[in-house]
């Protein structure tokens, strides 16, 4: 979060102060509470930041008027405000510092707008079968991508001609001019403040220093991922800007519905039907499983919907521990035709059979009867 503290305090220089005045007591503090001077030291960072503040408010002239008409409060309502640390500020005010150290172009402005960046994160949507969760997979995808420009290093210029000094800041990136008694620095807008100019565009590239080229990229698909994994492959993002590390690109799983497999966690279920006799009886199944074929054991008096657990056909875990089971459900199907021969065997088992409803459809009749009475 932004400070509260009084910017002129901070800085410790008087209201009226000139800008020279503020940059140098901001120079002094900086160099002062310096991350790089005072390793580990939070109070020195702390001075550090609120000097940083101070001083961008301070030093630009909208800004510093706006605080000096309604203090923190007009910053903030204007969206002009410092709103809180970020840690670009050591980049940002880099100028001031490199001044400091006798830098100014090399270091200063330069590091400045050029500094490095690393780039952009990649994500790619990735399709597999269910039989590449448990078996896992390398596979190859093909990815549009920026990458710099090898004719030109990136920077869009032709390598012949090169670049050219900016001729409306004279290279400095920046141009001044005076307003009253204040002396006003703003961003070269002829070359958005590289200070340099390309004489002639890169023909490789166009003059965009990247060039859009198709990469084929490998991808390890471990065993037991499921949809919603991220796989992260390092420095294959976009390329960083400035000499910076690339970015990573992610591939996330999606795993598309399997026909006859069900996935719950790393257990999986599939079903299985029997007739009658099968269920009463007891018998065994052939499955085909991701591990071929397996014979399943039925016991005898098995219900409809029960499940029989196979352990070790599930998916492995991710994280390698072990496998999931399968569960096998049982469907118990009951013939819609009969043959004579298959009715006459029902009807004998009718009656050997105890009838299943008949003590619950008593006890609904009686109550029945019950009621009218
Ligand atoms: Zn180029
Ligand atoms: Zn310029």
């Amino acid at each position: 979060m932004a400070t509260n503290k009084d910017y002129y305090e901070i800085l410790g220089v008087d209201r009226n102060a000139d800008l020279q005045e503020i940059k140098r007591a901001y120079r002094r503090l900086a160099l002062k509470y310096h991350p790089d001077r005072n390793p580990g030291d939070k109070e020195a960072e702390e001075k550090f930041k609120e000097a940083a503040e101070a001083y961008s408010v301070l030093s630009d002239p909208e800004k510093r008027a706006l605080y000096d008409r309604y203090g923190h409060a007009g910053l903030q309502q204007q969206g002009v405000g410092f709103t809180g640390f970020e840690p670009d500020i050591f980049a940002e005010f880099s100028d001031i510092l490199g001044d400091l150290f006798g830098f100014e172009d090399l270091f200063g402005r330069r590091a400045r707008r050029e500094r490095p960046r690393r780039g952009e994160d990649l994500r790619y949507d990735l399709e597999i079968d269910l039989e590449d969760c448990i078996r896992g997979k390398t596979v190859e995808i093909q990815l549009p991508r920026w990458e710099t420009c090898g004719e030109c290093g990136g920077s869009g210029a032709d390598p012949r001609e090169g670049m050219t000094s900016c001729p409306t800041c004279h290279g400095r990136g920046y141009v001044v001019f005076h307003q009253g008694f204040l002396t006003i620095r703003r961003t070269c807008s002829a070359c958005g403040g590289a200070g340099r100019r390309i004489r002639k565009a890169c023909s490789y590239c166009g003059g965009q220093g990247q060039r859009r080229v198709e990469r084929k990229i490998r991808v390890d698909i471990p065993p037991g991922v499921d949809t919603g994994t991220r796989i992260r492959v390092p420095n294959e993002g976009q390329p960083g800007l400035n000499g910076g590390p690339p970015g990573d690109l992610y591939v996330f799983i999606k795993v598309r519905p399997h026909p006859v497999f069900e996935r719950r966690g790393n257990d999986l279920y599939c079903v299985v039907p029997v007739n009658v006799a099968q269920a009463a009886l007891g018998t065994q199944v052939d499955v085909l499983t991701f591990d071929g074929l397996k014979t399943v054991e039925i016991p005898a008096g098995v219900q409809h919907g029960e499940e029989i657990r196979v352990p070790g056909l599930g998916v492995p875990d991710i994280n390698g521990r072990g496998r999931g089971d399968l569960y096998v459900r049982v469907e118990v199907r009951i013939p819609k035709k009969l043959t004579r021969e298959q009715r006459k065997l029902f009807e004998q088992l009718r009656e050997l059979l105890p009838a299943e409803n008949e003590p619950q459809a008593r006890g609904l009749f009686d109550r029945v009867k019950d009621y009218f009475n």
